[in-house]
């Protein structure tokens, strides 16, 4: 392994396949050995990618059933339970009770507990969960199915109280985090709370806005001097961290 390979870049959760160039966004992660995890946001969508992934040592693909989707797509869910034996990687799923998503609650609930009873029954899964203003309720959810004592769950763009951040780290969970969330008071507490070993950087793309547009794939080199700004250690040291966690996670 180079010196380099130890500092490439972790991009633990984005959506390569809503980026305008899918295959240039695979081939660009795998090109600067970014450890990637490309979640969907659905079982549909995680075949295409699945395939796009092939044998990328860097590029991992993710399945998922996004919560924004559930309310037209909740008949994907015995897809999803058909595709999971034949990952390690979960994600895009959770809960959202955000003002648009809100009349789904009831069911995405349903559809995000089944899809957990079954991960927890599986094991070794690595999760990436979504929880816009459901931050105690997705928790409830992991708690109650025992899915964080056979999986990892991660929390991408965490936005819970200090309360519900230790919880999560109790109960085991990682936090992806990007630069958007951690301009943010909830962000920088959460910074002052995660320890080290348990961050992760994620980009999100394309839904994350930095000065000159979306955020490409692979782009955390602000989110990751953000993360050494707040623990007074060097970036190079951050992203060496992040790496290894990375590593560990995705088995290499
Ligand atoms: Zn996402």
């Amino acid at each position: 392994m180079s010196g380099k390979e130890g500092t490439a870049p972790v991009d633990f959760h984005c959506h390569l396949d809503l980026c305008p160039d899918m295959r240039g966004a695979f081939d660009r992660c795998e090109a600067v050995r970014c450890i990637t995890l490309a979640v969907t946001t659905t079982p549909k969508a995680f075949r295409r990618n699945q395939a796009m992934a092939g044998s990328n040592r860097y590029v991992h693909a993710a399945l998922g059933l996004h919560p924004q989707l559930v309310a037209e797509r909740a008949d994907e869910l015995t897809l999803f339970e058909e595709a999971a034996p034949s990952t390690r990687f979960i994600g895009e799923v959770g809960l959202d009770a955000g003002r648009r998503f809100y009349p789904s609650f009831a069911l995405q609930t349903q559809v995000f507990e089944r899809a957990m009873t079954l991960c927890a029954r599986l094991g070794d899964k690595v999760i990436s969960l979504h929880s816009v203003r459901t931050a105690k309720q997705v928790l409830d959810i992991v708690e109650r199915t025992g899915v964080h004592r056979t999986c990892t769950p991660i929390l991408h763009w965490f936005t819970g109280s200090k309360s519900e951040i230790r919880r999560a780290i109790d109960l085991g969970c990682y936090f992806s985090v990007n630069e958007q969330m951690l301009k943010t008071l909830r962000g920088r507490s959460l910074l002052e709370t995660v320890p080290l070993a348990r961050l992760l950087t994620e980009t999100d793309a394309p839904f994350q806005s930095g000065a000159d547009g979306p955020k490409a794939p692979g782009d955390i080199e602000g989110a990751v001097s953000m993360i050494a700004e707040s623990h007074q250690i060097r970036a190079e040291y951050i992203k060496a961290s992040v790496r290894a966690t990375a590593k560990a996670l995705v088995g290499e």
